[in-house]
């Protein structure tokens, strides 16, 4: 882990900066110019790799670090985000919408270095265009990459790829993935929903614009050196970590995907001018909206081993930038509650299943000491038992709890309770099934990755990025 004092001098250094204009010295052997009030550095990162965690606020990197600790070693061991912290980003939107922001919003700060209302994609207060820094690096001649766990119109990524006035527009979102112009080399994540509809069928118009189509996890084995990529693998977002076929999707896609486009930059008779890629972590946000820790945690797992593969990227790739963070925190997650000093992760860590297929075999199966045992992969007390069935014959409901289409009153509870028997067992305590408005970790590593130290806003994230990928701002 880095120092942290050294971050916290770093910022006040980079705020006289900000005042006098004068160049600070924090590049060590690098030499360094200044354009308006950032630094640049004379050598830019050939490659950024932009990676959000979404809803991944502080209480979520912490608890990561106690669900994969080795048990049978003395110490807590690092994870990837404690080797690469590097300092916190304040989350708010636009004042308009308070100070507690959504995904659409934060996105857009940090994809755009401009702040706007919650549900804006890609566009300001006053509902104007903004340049994305995907936008501009594939003007800079970069390749450029959205991989994702949601689909791929979903408001993290479309606040890279799109400008609409609300995220809610998902047809329309995807419909400009082709009218406004191909901005993407490879597009991975869920979203046939959208793509093939009655009224349009966008992956026949990607194919027919020369991209090689897959909907399976198969077909990431074997890319096509020569043309970009659209991969969707689910209806809307891809199947929870837990119940995927590849538990890790989000690290397999990320590494296919990086490997596509370093070969397409190969094959181009252009000139290599490397990359960017946007990387979602995008359902811890999703288990956390439902208080539900063993799916969130899983997906923390899965974001954690992108990581890793990432790490190893740099290590190979040394001219290459990766920039970790959250758009903002959410479900006001507290590693321990009920004033018990506790938050126990053996449970949590050998989950098979997701909650939601746990209820749903709870909702059509009998509730018995033998059926729970393998759904949960632990042994349940009497009183557990108890509480599932009562759940189950008699649904207590509340409109905060999640249901969709599909689901009966008793598998909503049951959703519920099989949170419940997972939230007692960790100690695990919730506050809220909205977004809360705490500051996020920033964690970088790579070429420059020293620019993200210290306290920041999420805006001045994109403008670093924008920076990096030589465009000269105004701000
Ligand atoms: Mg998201
Ligand atoms: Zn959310």
């Amino acid at each position: 882990m880095k120092l942290f004092l050294s971050a916290i001098s770093l910022s006040l250094l980079c705020l006289s900066c900000a005042n006098t204009g004068q160049v600070i010295d924090n590049i060590p052997e690098q030499k360094t110019a200044t354009i308006a009030s950032h630094t640049v550095p004379t050598t830019l990162p050939k490659n950024i790799i932009m990676v959000i965690g979404d809803g991944m606020g502080p209480a979520y990197t912490s608890a990561y670090r106690y669900f994969s600790d080795n048990p049978n070693t003395a110490v807590v061991e690092e994870t990837v985000f404690d080797r690469h912290l590097s300092g916190l980003s304040s989350t708010y939107p636009a004042l308009i919408s308070g100070v507690v922001t959504d995904s659409a919003a934060s996105a857009t700060a940090l994809s755009t270095g401009i702040k706007s209302y919650n549900g804006a994609i890609g566009v300001d207060v006053n509902k104007k265009e903004i340049q994305t820094v995907l936008e501009w690096a594939k003007i800079k001649g970069k390749k450029t990459g959205v991989i994702v766990t949601s689909q791929i119109n979903h408001a993290t990524p479309a606040s890279y790829l799109a400008h609409n006035e609300s995220r809610k527009n998902y047809n329309e979102i995807a419909d400009s993935y082709i009218d406004d112009g191909i901005k993407a080399d490879i597009y991975l994540g869920g979203g046939w929903k959208y793509f093939i509809r009655e009224d349009r069928n966008l992956v026949n118009e990607f194919k027919q614009a020369g991209f090689h189509y897959i909907d399976n996890y198969q077909g990431l084995e074997s890319l096509p050196n020569n043309k970009p990529v659209l991969g969707l693998f689910a209806d809307v977002g891809l199947p929870w970590s837990l119940d995927d076929t590849n538990k890790h999707r989000l690290s397999s896609m990320a590494k296919a995907g990086l490997h596509h486009l370093i070969n397409l930059q190969h094959t181009d008779d252009q000139a290599d001018n490397g990359f960017f890629m946007l990387i979602e972590g995008s359902q811890i946000d999703w288990a956390a909206h439902g208080n539900n820790i063993s799916d969130a945690m899983a997906e923390m797992d899965d974001l954690a081993k992108t990581l890793e593969y990432l790490e190893h990227f740099v290590k190979h790739n040394p001219n290459t930038l990766v920039i970790v963070t959250a758009d903002h925190s959410t479900g006001g997650f507290t590693i321990g509650a009920d004033g018990e000093y506790k938050w126990a992760t053996e449970k949590l860590r050998t989950m098979k299943h997701s909650v939601n297929y746990i209820a749903k075999e709870l909702a059509t199966n009998k509730i018995n000491a033998s059926n729970t045992t393998s759904l949960f992969n632990f042994e349940l007390s009497q009183e557990e038992l108890n509480l599932l069935i009562e759940s189950k014959n008699t649904p207590k409901i509340n409109e905060n709890m999640y249901r969709s289409k599909s689901m009966s009153d008793s598998e909503v509870s049951l959703n519920n309770s099989v949170k419940e028997v997972m939230d007692i067992r960790s100690n695990t305590g919730w506050t809220t099934t909205g977004h809360t408005g705490v500051d996020v970790p920033v964690f970088a590593f790579g070429q420059h990755s020293e620019l993200f130290n210290g306290s920041q806003d999420n805006i001045d994230i994109a403008k670093k990025i924008f920076m990096l990928l030589g465009k000269k701002t105004s701000h």
